[in-house]
């Protein structure tokens, strides 16, 4: 990799109380590249997740977004430097539309913001056709569509996708991680964590294997499509 990464973690360690969630986890992501944090429920890839986003404090380690230091940031301030984060995508707020679901989120003046909802619809055509239904009108990969491009709106340097085929069918699943590529493309870099780690190393370059907190495999994802270890684990091969 050349140039600083867009994002850098140095042996992040995050507990809650008495119970290590996170031990030395270290990995970083490139520019205008899509990583994959997998991992079985409980691995971690929420807690890493909030850890970033400034949500939970780490206990050591540090983690730098384009350079700059912020582990003893606030979200805010993370999200100022660049970092979007769309979460699991009912979190939608359901009574506005799709069009009043991302102008509301938008940033810049009237023409900009114009120019970013039209972004997000070229980006899920879907979106543009339901531009007036309102969010709770929306099936569940169109929700999720949804809570991704609202994270666009700021057009981040780093976007977090806290596991978008949570709860979809294995087509909607695929229509939405399809949108990793477009995202990249686009500018912003992806860390996608998700449970379906076929689907996640098939649209991401990288991937890092969490297990119980710590990073026990890493590498170009068909690399480790190929890996005895990751299909016995979870490819179901
Ligand atoms: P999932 O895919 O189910 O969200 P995950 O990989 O995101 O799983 P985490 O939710 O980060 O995993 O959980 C990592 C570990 O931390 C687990 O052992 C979990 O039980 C523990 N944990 C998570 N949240 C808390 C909490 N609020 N208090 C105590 N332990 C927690």
């Amino acid at each position: 990799m050349t140039g600083v990464p867009i994002l850098r973690v140095e042996g992040v360690t995050v507990s809650y109380g008495a119970v290590r969630a996170l031990t030395d986890v270290a990995f970083h992501i490139g520019r205008n590249e899509a990583v994959a944090l997998v991992g079985a429920n409980g691995a971690g890839k929420s807690t890493m997740f909030k850890a970033i986003i400034g949500l939970l404090g780490v206990e050591a380690g540090r983690i730098e977004l384009d350079g700059n230091e912020v582990q003893h940031l606030a979200p805010e301030r993370r999200c100022r430097l660049g970092l979007g984060y769309a979460p699991e995508g009912r979190r939608v707020p359901p009574g506005l539309t799709v069009r009043e679901n991302l102008e509301v989120v938008a940033r810049g003046g009237q023409a900009a913001r114009r120019r970013l909802v039209e972004r997000a619809f070229a980006m899920f055509s879907a979106l543009q056709e339901r531009q007036s239904s309102s969010g709770w009108q929306l099936s569940g990969g169109q929700q999720q569509m949804l809570a991704i491009a609202r994270a666009m709106m700021t057009e981040p340097k780093l976007l977090l996708l806290d596991e978008p085929s949570l709860g979809l069918s294995p087509k909607l699943a695929d229509d939405v991680l399809r949108q990793v590529g477009t995202i990249v493309a686009s500018g912003t870099s992806v860390l996608l964590a998700e449970q379906n780690v076929g689907k996640a190393l098939a649209c991401c370059g990288r991937a890092y294997v969490l297990e119980i907190g710590r990073i026990v495999m890493s590498g170009p994802s068909r690399d480790l499509c190929d890996s005895e270890a990751v299909q016995r684990a979870y490819l179901g091969g």
